[in-house]
């Protein structure tokens, strides 16, 4: 059962209440009509493995944001402060990347 309400979070009903419009009026080709709009999108519903990192071991060295694809590593007072995990599609570049290796890959 948990699995049906899971897709149904995922569906076309869903994508109409978070956008606002249903897929049938999503452009052909998903062409962006609107200039600045990646923020409106939660990408991060896409995911299946979450970022995690080890804090003790970070060096704040903010190699994972300069490399992040969906500008979602935050920064505070030039140190790494987390992940925007409404955007992080969990792709792991971050995680490849970190020369400490304090960043992990979790199952959603
Ligand atoms: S790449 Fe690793 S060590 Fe550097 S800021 Fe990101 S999490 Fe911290
Ligand atoms: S998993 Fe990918 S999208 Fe998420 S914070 Fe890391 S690099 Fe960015």
């Amino acid at each position: 059962m948990k699995q049906r309400s899971e897709q149904s979070e995922r569906s076309p009903v869903r994508a109409k209440r978070v956008t606002g419009k249903s897929w049938k009026e999503i452009p052909i080709g998903g062409l962006i009509d609107k200039a600045g709009s990646a923020a409106e999108y939660k990408t991060g519903d896409w995911r299946t493995f979450r970022p995690v990192r080890d804090e003790k071991k970070c060096v704040h060295c903010l190699i994972c944001w300069m490399y992040c694809p969906d500008s979602s590593i935050l920064v505070k007072d030039k140190k790494m402060a987390g992940f925007d995990y409404e955007h992080c599609k969990g792709c792991g570049i971050c995680a490849s990347v970190c020369p400490v290796k304090c960043i992990k890959m979790e199952k959603e």
